[in-house]
């Protein structure tokens, strides 16, 4: 979620913060502050991991909007700055996220009907974790055909998130 002239397009988004686009935010030392204490951080490897979905998003808002981490002040997807250019209007923009959200609950509603209901993960690994899980019980090519329409939808969410978002699928949101 980015600066506050493009937040009227964040705050009906939050994707980039909801576990959609990334799994996680690594943070750098200066962004620890009172405000970053009130969500929980993982160490990885020596650096400090915001884990996405974030804690701190409320409806598409921030609740540590002043003090939030620099990743997340500076990070501006392609549909962000393609908007603030005027190269996407602001209808095909929401239509845009629109997309992308309905698409995501679909997924995890057939999550859901198969057993999987964490939602403090992000929609990847939830997908990893499904995937995983299910070629332990069945061959490949079965996993495929019984769960065809689940892993296609994932697929067009994939796609949306890469060609619209710039998603490049290392999973964590980072500056650009
Ligand atoms: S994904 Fe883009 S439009 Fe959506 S909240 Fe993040 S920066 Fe804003
Ligand atoms: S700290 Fe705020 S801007 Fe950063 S991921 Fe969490 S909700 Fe989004």
């Amino acid at each position: 979620m980015s600066t506050t002239s493009s937040s009227d397009l964040c705050l009906k988004c939050g994707i980039c913060c909801d576990g959609t686009a990334f799994g996680q935010a690594v943070l750098e030392n200066k962004d620890l502050n009172t405000a970053t204490q009130q969500i929980s951080l993982l160490d990885k490897e020596g650096k400090r991991i915001l884990k996405l979905p974030c804690q701190a998003l409320s409806d598409c808002s921030c609740t540590i909007y002043a003090n939030r981490p620099k990743v997340c002040a500076t990070y501006e997807c392609i549909l962000l700055k393609q908007y603030i250019n005027g190269k996407v209007t602001e209808s095909i923009a929401h239509q845009t996220i629109h997309r992308v959200k309905s698409i995501r609950e679909e997924i995890e509603t057939q999550l859901k009907e198969t057993g999987n209901e964490n939602q403090k993960e992000d929609i990847h690994a939830r997908m990893r974790d499904f995937e995983r899980d299910l070629l332990t019980r069945m061959p490949p090519v079965e996993y495929r055909q019984l769960h065809g329409p689940l892993l296609l939808k994932y697929k067009v969410l994939q796609k949306l998130l890469i060609d619209r978002f710039g998603v490049q699928f290392k999973s964590e949101k980072s500056s650009q």
